[in-house]
């Protein structure tokens, strides 16, 4: 393990801005995290836990150590039609999803493409496609940050929610992930309700999709809609869909009649934060390097230069101008550093 002074922070978010670690440290073991954490604690600095980087906006250089998560192994276990796949927490979500789909593995199709590392996908309980890693999730293997044991959490105690985990709330900073467990099926259980999947099948002429079918026209549809981050800098949606309760979101409807909305099993209902976005006219605005892309307003974006601060000012101002048009407020998806 070694600990470096003042690490250039750009190449390890995909927002790209300019941010420095004032120390910085790669660990690959369960060992070597405990070790950072000890140098940590004996130096009297804080830390920071970092994955992939692609759901963090660095708005400053970086105090005390910044961990980069980078442990890495692929276990599997068969039972019948179950598969069970235990990952090192560094591993790539999406060269994880791509070996499952080889093996004609089914359950994590839906979530191809989403940047990233395995350990920070409990996090926000990451979902795309009408899907959620929580509905393969087994459970977790984590480091208590203040007793260096490393604790099992089984899915009933991890609060998945939506965007949302026990490790975003209570646990936020108390423990690291180290290894997540998932299981899939050697049944395929095709999930193509969702319209942009349906569409996109029928374009292909795909009447009964296999888990590889899923997986490419998911693949070529967030190839067409979102910014590559190697060519642009952002971190994906920057606010979460608002969820209000019923009679709200009809009160808001009767005066904007395409205003779309998704009721939720609970009775709420979630409401489109990029068509809320659009309507108050931020959609493809920019502001020197910083800006909202031109074909989905929930995503910023760093077109070269802009600092963090610059983003997080333009997403501020986003905020204030929902919740004026809609009274609607939006909470950040991204952390914020
Ligand atoms: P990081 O950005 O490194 O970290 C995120 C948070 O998790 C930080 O608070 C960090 O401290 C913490 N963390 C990281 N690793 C660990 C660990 N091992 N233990 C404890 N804490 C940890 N998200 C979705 O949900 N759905 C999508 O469809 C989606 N699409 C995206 C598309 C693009 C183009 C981009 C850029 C982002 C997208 N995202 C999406 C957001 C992001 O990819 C996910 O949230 C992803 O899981 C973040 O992983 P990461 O390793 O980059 O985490
Ligand atoms: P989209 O298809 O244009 O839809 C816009 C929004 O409407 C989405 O956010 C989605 O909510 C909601 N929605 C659409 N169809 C739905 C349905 N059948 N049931 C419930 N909600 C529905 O969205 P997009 O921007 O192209 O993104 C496609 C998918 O990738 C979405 O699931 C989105 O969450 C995910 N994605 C996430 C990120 C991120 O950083 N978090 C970035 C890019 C894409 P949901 O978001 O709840 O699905």
């Amino acid at each position: 393990m070694k600990i470096q002074s003042r690490v250039d922070l750009r190449p390890y978010t995909t927002f790209g801005v300019e941010a420095w670690a004032e120390s910085f440290v790669c660990v690959s073991t369960t060992e070597e995290l405990r070790d950072a954490l000890a140098w940590a604690r004996a130096t009297g600095v804080v830390y920071q836990v970092l994955g992939g980087g692609s759901n963090v906006l660095l708005t400053g250089d970086v105090t005390g150590l910044v961990i980069l998560v980078r442990l890495l192994g692929r276990e599997v276990s068969m039972r019948h039609d179950d598969v069970v796949i235990r990952c090192g927490a560094g591993e790539s979500w999406h060269s994880v999803v791509t070996w499952t789909v080889e093996n004609s593995w089914s359950g994590l199709e839906n979530l191809a493409l989403i940047p990233g590392t395995i350990g920070a996908a409990p996090m926000q309980n990451i979902g795309a496609y009408g899907t959620e890693q929580a509905a393969c999730f087994v459970e977790l293997d984590a480091l208590d940050v203040a007793t260096g044991e490393v604790h099992t959490y089984r899915k009933e105690e991890c609060a998945f929610g939506y965007r949302d985990s026990v490790f975003k709330q209570k646990l936020r900073n108390k423990v690291i992930i180290t290894s997540v467990t998932y299981r899939l099926s050697t049944a395929p259980s095709i999930n193509s309700t969702y319209r942009d999947v349906a569409d996109e099948l029928v374009e292909r002429g795909i009447v009964s999709p296999l888990v590889a079918d899923i997986y490419d026209s998911v693949v070529a549809i967030r190839r067409r809609k979102l910014p590559d981050p190697e060519e642009i800098g952002n971190a994906g949606s920057f606010f979460k869909n608002p969820v209000v309760k019923a009679e709200f979101a009809s009160q808001l409807q009767s005066s904007n009649p395409t205003l779309p909305m998704y009721p939720q099993k609970d009775g709420s209902v979630k409401l489109a934060a990029a068509w809320l976005i659009d309507q108050c006219g931020w959609k493809g605005v920019r502001e020197g390097d910083a800006g909202v892309h031109v074909n989905q307003a929930l995503v910023l974006v760093n077109y070269g230069n802009a600092s963090g601060s610059q983003i997080l000012d333009l997403a501020t101002r986003i905020q204030a101008s929902v919740y004026q048009k809609f009274n609607v407020e939006l909470e950040r998806e991204v952390n914020i550093w």
